[in-house]
């Protein structure tokens, strides 16, 4: 929640603050965004970038910062986006002050679930997503039993509680909802930031132990 906090005991860096040795692209090659100062910027047409490491349930903290467009409007102002397994898109976007955040605005699961809240901070600071993610839930003929579920605090604030969304939202990597999956960062053309990016992975139960002995 706060602004470069660490990460905890047990969890994965997925980014080191000085290369993107732990990224690639979609398409397997080496990731080209660039890096400086702790961060790293999207590289306009180097494309999307996609962690080695791959997850199931888990805890995310990440931060970003939005670059000042102020001449552009809606999808086209400081467009990024969080992809979870690379599949589920957290929009990241200027959404500054908007009264009534829409599913395609900052903090909205794409086109499904708008924000609850607008807690957006102006561009050129940084923010923070904290996100828990339970992945879909497959039987053993593959079909989905219950959908992946999403909740996001952005800046401290929970802008979505425990939404069950309907599948992969636009652009995801694949469909296959049982498999583990990347974080995925979206390049959509502007020059937003990251930094500090860990994951915690979560088991998927419990143990079933009342007290321990
Ligand atoms: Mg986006």
């Amino acid at each position: 929640m706060n602004p470069n906090q660490s990460a905890p005991k047990g969890a994965t860096s997925l980014f080191n603050g000085s290369d993107l040795s732990n990224w690639r692209t979609r398409e397997g090659g080496t990731a080209e965004w660039s890096v400086d100062d702790g961060a790293m910027t999207v590289v306009p047409g180097a494309g999307d970038i996609v962690t080695q490491e791959t997850f199931n349930d888990f805890q995310l903290h990440l931060e970003f910062c939005l670059p000042l467009m102020a001449d552009a409007k809606g999808q086209a102002r400081a467009n990024s986006g969080v992809f979870l397994q690379g599949r589920y898109e957290i929009q990241v976007l200027d959404s500054y002050g908007w009264d009534v955040p829409g599913k395609g605005d900052c903090g909205g699961i794409y086109d499904q679930f708008a924000p609850l809240i607008n807690a957006n901070l102006p561009p050129e600071q940084w923010q923070t997503y904290d996100v828990v993610f339970r992945a879909a839930r497959v039987n053993g003929s593959g079909t989905v039993e219950n959908n992946a579920r999403i909740s996001v605090i952005h800046n401290g604030i929970a802008i979505q509680n425990n939404v069950e969304v309907e599948g992969p939202t636009g652009g995801a990597l694949d469909q296959n909802v049982a498999a583990a999956g990347p974080l995925l960062l979206q390049d959509h053309g502007n020059l937003v930031q990251y930094r500090n990016i860990w994951a915690v992975e979560l088991p998927e139960v419990g143990s079933d132990i009342y007290e321990p002995a």
